[in-house]
């Protein structure tokens, strides 16, 4: 029997409420209110927000008191005002973020947070409590769908070994299974020798459901099957989050844990963006942030993919307005059979770093080499990567048939394209794969 789940339920909640002035069970229940609000109403509910935000934007953040101008649309339509200011990259946003810093923030309101460096340099900011319990509480409203409760015992497949090593700790041990009512598997342990232990370690302690980066809940199913070993206990589902979810991994975790695969859209620095509901479609998160798409090349307002921007609606300390996470995607409205009315977000499927440039700075998304290569139909595999916007280096894996001419044409086609001679081609027995198990065909190293 879970005994932990009861004591956060009806102790440690309480407690943090009144102790800490902690509200994210208000928040979920504020969420669960407006889970089926009709569109207008839930558009109506973003206005206001956002215009709250703006007005105090234009009069308290540094970087944005230049458009003081924008007031009275900011009053009449913030969406519209929205589109006047400017988009926002991490660069320009790390190059000074005191300028994003609200005069008025108290230090005590600020909470400090940052991304992991592995996609270059890390990207600092704070934000308020409020906007943590936004995140937090949208979380749980998406796992929600699920049966799932905040109270809920899990494991999580996690860790770059730095966090590890605080967990190694025993009263980090300890404050994970009594405070959060988890156990920790760490993501680098996923191999052969281990695997056993992981899965008995399923099987005793009984979690409700697993949660883990989709790259390594992708590894552990793989091991738990080559292993031929079997999960006999019945989970409420398995939470896949922080990377894109590949249709093949999505279909060896079902297979092999049994359960449904839930799609987590999040981003450290933009808190959850969006969650599937139980029939397959991404909602926005649209009480929490305002997202929107923009081309490209023009920056400018597009219904088709484009760059995902972020406006969080909760954080008054440091706003970032139009903020560009880094992915791609496309908005539509909902139609979905569930009934909810968020937006739904589709075409999830890359990074801003997975698209070349020309030499005039233009993007070109990867699919343009894979479409050339599925249309000659000439190679096993294959994997172009820009390294600048001159150079090119292709490794093709070719078939017994493939012939130098088709391997010429291939290269012509994207020399042309990018205008440059300077491409360097060989031929190779294999590629090797990404961390998620997936080759990545285009890829952009500058
Ligand atoms: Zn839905």
């Amino acid at each position: 029997m879970d005994i932990i789940k009861p004591l956060i339920r009806h102790a440690l909640y309480p407690y943090m409420e009144h102790i800490k002035g902690n509200h994210i069970r208000t928040r979920i229940t504020q969420l669960l209110e407006t889970d089926k609000s009709e569109s207008a109403s839930l558009q109506k509910q973003q206005d206001q927000a956002l215009k709250k935000l703006l007005l105090h934007c234009i009069k308290e953040v540094p970087y944005y008191m230049p458009y003081t101008h924008l007031e009275p649309v900011i009053i009449k339509n913030p969406k519209d005002a929205l589109k006047q200011f400017p988009v926002l990259d991490k660069k320009t946003f790390s190059l000074n973020p005191q300028a994003f810093l609200s005069v008025s923030s108290k230090v005590e309101d600020r909470i400090e947070n940052r991304t992991g460096g592995s996609t270059g340099e890390p990207v600092r900011f704070v934000i308020d409590r409020n906007t943590v319990e936004f995140y937090e509480a949208c979380r749980y409203r998406g796992l929600s769908w699920y049966g799932i409760t905040p109270y809920d015992r899990s494991i999580m497949v996690w860790g770059s070994p730095v966090e590890i090593d605080v967990l190694k700790n025993k009263k980090a041990q300890f404050k994970e299974k009594i405070l959060k009512n988890r156990v920790v598997i760490p993501a680098y342990s996923l191999k052969k020798e281990e695997i056993k232990s992981h899965v008995a370690l399923i099987h005793r302690y009984k979690p409700d459901y697993i949660y883990g980066y989709a790259s390594a809940l992708f590894a552990l199913a793989q091991l738990i099957e080559s292993e031929g070993l079997r999960i006999d206990h019945q989970l409420k589902g398995i939470v896949s989050t922080s990377e894109n979810l590949f249709e093949e991994q999505r279909i060896l975790i079902e297979s092999v844990f049994k359960t449904t695969c839930i799609n987590e859209y999040g981003a450290r620095d933009g808190g959850i963006i969006a969650y599937e509901c139980p029939s397959h479609n991404m909602h926005l998160a649209e009480e929490s942030l305002f997202v929107e798409t923009v081309d490209l090349n023009s920056d400018l307002a597009t219904s088709a993919s484009g760059k995902l921007l972020i406006t969080d609606l909760h954080n008054y300390s440091m706003p970032r307005l139009r903020y560009q996470v880094g992915d791609l995607g496309k908005i539509e409205a909902s139609t979905c059979a569930c009934g909810r009315k968020h937006r739904i977000l589709t075409s999830l499927d890359g990074r801003v770093d997975d698209m070349f440039i020309t030499k005039t700075g233009e993007y070109v998304h990867g699919h343009f080499v894979n479409h050339i290569a599925r249309d000659m139909n000439a190679f096993e595999t294959f994997q172009v990567i820009q390294t600048s916007p001159e150079h090119f280096d292709i490794a093709i894996v070719p078939k017994p048939d493939t012939t130098d001419g088709q391997i010429e044409h291939f290269v012509d086609l994207i020399a042309k394209k990018f205008d440059t001679k300077d491409i360097t081609v060989k031929k190779v027995s294999e590629i090797p794969k990404s961390a998620s198990g997936k080759i990545r065909y285009a890829k952009r190293a500058f």
